[in-house]
This record gives structure tokens, C-alpha cells and sequence, in this order.
């Protein structure tokens, strides 16, 4: 049987982009013919950078990774899919507690979009990284050099201090 070409698209918030993030995009890079991470805009959620900073972060990070792009969205992400003509959506668990609220996800999406979600587990080291919790350390100055890229850790020093 002949193999469709698969692209997935990775939907996140990433605000900012970590370690867990990045392994999870360097684990699924065999699995598809290309990946899009989909950076999207959340305007109901507090937001320390805004879409473009998020995306021109994430650009950095993959710019050497075949067949992975980064762009941003708005809106449903099985619109976004449909429109990216992705066969799949890419999400990343760290814990049984993801799980809950990520099957509740994927079941929604597969039922009103007919669309698959795989799910990719991240390395042990990252099982406790968030982006929340990454925001939080920054602004009261702590060393988050293990769970985030340099560039990351550059930007978040830009609007935290030193
Ligand atoms: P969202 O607001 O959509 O949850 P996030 O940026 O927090 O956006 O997460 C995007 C995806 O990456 C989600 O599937 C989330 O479970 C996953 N993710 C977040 N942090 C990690 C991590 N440390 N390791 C693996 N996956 C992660």
C-alpha cells in the first residue's frame, strides 16, 4: 500500500519554547514528512512574548532540523489543520495528568474534524518542564539554563533583568 505524504502540525502556546517543547519536536522529525510547529495566538491566556517573538524563537531553534517550519495561528486548530492540509496534530506528554485533558482534546478534535492526534512523550528530564513555571522562575531570577534553550534564556533575561 502506497504511504501518504504525513505532514503534522505541532499547536502550542510556547510562550516560551523549552527543552520539553524542542525534544518532542527532535523525537516526532523521523516519524512525519514534515513537521509545522504552530505557534498560536491565545488571547485569553497571560502572554509574556508576543506570537512573532514566540515563532522568531522557535525559528532559531529549528533552523538546521529538516523538514520543520514554524508559523503562528489564530482561531480553531482543525481549522488550521484543514487549511494546512495536515493529516496530523503532534502533542506532547510529560504526565498521567496531561493525559486527561489531552485525550478529552484529541477525542473533540477526531470527532468534529476527523483528524488524528499522535501523542509523543517527552525525555524523563523534561517530565516537569511548563512554560508557566518557566515564566515564573525568570521573573524572580532563577537559573532555568538545564530546561531552555540559550536564546530563550537571553530573551526572558531581556524582560526580567538580570
Ligand atoms: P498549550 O497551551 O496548547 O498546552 P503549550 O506550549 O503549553 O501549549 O504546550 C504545547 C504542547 O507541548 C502540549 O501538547 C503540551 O502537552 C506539550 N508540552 C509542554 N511542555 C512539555 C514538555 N516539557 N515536554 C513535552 N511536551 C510538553
Amino acid at each position: 500500500m502506497a504511504k501518504n505524504f504525513v505532514r503534522a502540525i505541532f499547536p502550542g502556546s510556547f510562550d516560551p519554547v523549552t527543552n520539553g517543547h524542542l525534544d518532542v519536536i527532535h523525537r516526532a522529525v523521523p516519524l512525519f514528512d514534515e513537521l509545522v510547529v504552530a505557534v498560536v495566538h491565545n488571547s485569553h491566556k497571560n502572554q509574556l512574548f508576543s506570537p512573532k517573538e514566540r515563532v522568531d524563537m522557535i525559528a532559531e531553534l529549528i533552523a538546521d532540523t529538516p523538514n520543520v517550519s514554524v508559523e503562528s495561528f489564530d482561531g480553531l486548530t482543525v481549522e488550521y489543520a484543514k487549511k494546512r492540509q495536515a493529516n496530523v496534530i503532534l502533542r506532547g506528554l510529560r504526565s498521567l495528568t496531561d493525559v486527561q485533558y489531552e485525550f478529552q482534546l484529541a477525542m473533540t478534535n477526531r470527532a468534529v474534524a476527523s483528524i488524528e492526534t499522535v501523542f509523543i512523550m517527552t525525555s524523563e528530564r523534561y517530565g516537569f518542564t511548563s512554560s508557566t513555571l518557566i515564566r515564573e522562575i525568570a521573573s524572580l531570577g532563577g537559573d532555568l539554563s538545564n530546561l531552555i534553550p540559550q536564546n530563550v534564556q537571553a530573551q526572558l533575561r531581556g524582560r526580567f533583568g538580570d
